[in-house]
């Protein structure tokens, strides 16, 4: 961790303009004021990435995404703050020296070393039993039952846990390492009377890592029939179940050499197919698929085959997991095993050879998806053509590949006896509320319900009068806290030079989805062409004070019921009170 001088920042801003950064990843087309393109950051197909070049920031409308050019560098390469600044630095030929980190950070760095620390040596604990020691001997017989050979065990880095209490606990005493750390892990529980004691016991332990293969939880499972079958590390600092696949760390090179990857939803699954030979194969591990995951894969991978159990919740799983393949654009197909059986068993019971079979067999989720659609659906009447299409059509519409998409309409134009160009027009008609909007409801932000204080600062940074009169009222009796800071900026810039530095002033919100909330707001001001400011002016500042005196109500109403003389009573009544002065002075 280090800090970068705040002068070098700016330099590398000056030097790294927002349009040309961008255009090394979107093909940018002038479009009013603004430059427009496809956004790189979410999948779509009509444009709804806007560039200002004037005020050097970006907004995507679909997804939301806004902010300077290093937030898009995060954004892109998913890198922090420093780390973006470092690499545009570096494009631009900045040279940062860096500076000390502070004594915060360098807390932060070893809490982080240790936690690492103590997950490594558990790691190593675990497998040691399992591999060399007699208590681990109810695991390696549980193995032996599950035909899991001991050396493709051990390059899986699988465990076993002791059934005592005391084992990890006393493993990192004497390693010397801190207790409480561990327990925030989930490894160690805290005893009432005090001490320690161990949270995994009489388990085998499946290794979780990072792609890099570092340790970062353990999934443990019972060998016996006791419950919960399974037992996971809780989320840490270092753990973040939903961007997490297991395996990966062994997988990617065979990923990358193959251009595929198995998806598989448990820790047997995988390692059944890690040691037939399929080393491309990663487990989703109880959570259902996630676009971070996907994400993940996309990194190495050109083609997703899934191996869900094949029960209903398995193709309930597929089913889920293929929304999100479309959405992200990468092609998929499942494996398709016969009732009743899941990777593990199959590879087991039938051998390779059968597995490269069903493999050979496997089909476009699309078209399983399609297919079971209609099974479920009585197609000979209009009703169930309908709901068929119904169910279609978002799809559809999700699909990256418009070849694919197009291909697909004329199959399912044909086999449902429908014209092909009114499924089209379906297409066409539905296009844009679909753009992702099921999954996260995008607001569209020009229209969307812009309250009175951000208008206000929409004004003041178009028109210096705006400015002046926001200074006259006082800007503190404007705004409340959400905007107010940034309001302060807005003022000071345009006091000081008349030029505002839009991307300065949002790199000081620190919250993500406040500063997306701005860029929407700041990226395209057009439609404040021609209006009469002072008259907008007025307007804002009547809204402003019907808020402050429906505030008032609520808060008496509350005042009401609260027990004189308590904190809540005192806190409303300071609320009370500095609303009052505030709607005095805006008269
Ligand atoms: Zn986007």
């Amino acid at each position: 961790m280090t800090m970068i001088p705040d002068e070098k920042v700016r330099e590398v801003r000056a030097r790294a303009t927002i349009l040309e950064v961008v255009s090394e990843y979107v093909s940018l087309k002038k479009s009013g004021t603004n430059y427009l393109g496809l956004c790189p950051l979410h999948g779509e197909k009509t444009p709804s990435f806007s560039v200002n070049p004037v005020k050097e920031i970006f907004h995507c409308f679909g997804c939301g995404a806004g902010g300077d050019v290093f937030s898009f560098i995060m954004r892109m390469e998913a890198l922090t703050f420093p780390e973006s600044v470092k690499l545009l630095a570096k494009r631009v030929g900045v040279v940062i020296e860096e500076l000390p980190p502070s004594a915060e950070a360098k807390r932060r760095a070893t809490e982080r070393e240790t936690l690492k620390e103590i997950l490594e040596t558990a790691a190593h604990y675990f497998a040691a039993v399992l591999m060399k020691q007699k208590e681990g001997e109810p695991g390696r017989l549980y193995l032996e039952r599950r035909s899991i050979g001991l050396e493709v065990a051990g390059f899986c880095r699988l465990g076993f846990a002791p059934d005592r209490w005391d084992s990890l606990t006393s493993h990192l005493e004497q390693k010397r390492l801190p207790l409480e750390a561990a327990e925030k892990l989930g490894l160690l529980r805290r005893r009432e009377s005090g001490g320690f004691y161990d949270s995994f016991r009489n388990r085998l332990l499946f290794t979780i890592t990072d792609p890099q293969g570092h340790c970062i939880g353990f999934g443990g499972r019972v060998i016996d029939d006791s419950l919960p079958k399974y037992l996971n590390s809780p989320e840490s600092d270092l753990y973040h179940k939903s961007e997490v696949l297991y395996g990966l760390d062994l997988a990617k090179h065979s990923i990358r050499e193959k251009g595929t990857v198995f998806l598989v939803e448990g820790y047997f699954d995988h390692i059944a197919l890690y040691q037939a030979g399929v080393k491309n194969v990663v487990a989703t591990c109880g959570t259902a698929v996630t676009a971070s995951q996907v994400r993940l894969l996309k990194r190495h991978a050109d083609k997703v085959f899934t191996l869900f159990d094949a029960d209903n919740a398995g193709k309930k799983a597929t089913f889920r997991a293929m929304e999100i393949f479309l959405e992200e654009g990468i092609p998929a197909r499942v494996v398709l095993l016969p009732p009743g059986e899941d990777p593990d068993s199959f590879v087991r019971t039938c051998g390779v050879a059968a597995f490269d079979e069903k493999i050979g067999n496997s089909i476009p989720l699309f078209d399983y998806f399609f297919r079971d659609l209609c099974q479920q659906t009585d197609t000979g009447n209009v009703e169930g053509k309908v709901k068929v299409l119904e169910e279609l059509a978002p799809r559809l519409l999700k699909m990256a590949n418009l070849f694919e998409q197009d291909l697909y309409v004329k199959e399912i134009s044909r086999f449902l006896g429908v014209e092909e160009k009114l499924l089209q027009a379906r297409l066409g008609r539905t296009r844009v509320p679909f753009a992702r909007a099921e999954l996260k409801p995008v607001k569209d932000s020009k229209k969307s319900a812009v309250g009175p204080e951000e208008m206000l600062l929409l004004l003041m940074g178009k028109y210096p009068e705006v400015a002046d009169k926001v200074r006259e009222f006082g800007v503190e009796n404007l705004f409340g806290e959400g905007c107010l800071s940034v309001a302060e900026d807005l003022l000071s810039h345009i006091s000081t030079s008349n030029l505002i530095d839009w991307p300065r002033i949002l790199d000081k919100v620190s919250s993500v989805g406040e500063r997306d909330r701005l860029a929407a707001l700041f990226v395209d001001d057009s439609h404040l062409e021609d209006i009469d400011a002072r008259k907008a002016f007025d307007q804002c500042r009547q809204a402003l004070e019907r808020i402050a005196l429906k505030g008032m109500k609520d808060l008496a109403r509350a005042l009401a019921v609260a027990e004189p003389g308590s904190e809540s009573y005192r806190e409303l009544l300071r609320k009370i009170e500095s609303l009052r002065n505030r709607k005095s002075r805006l008269n």
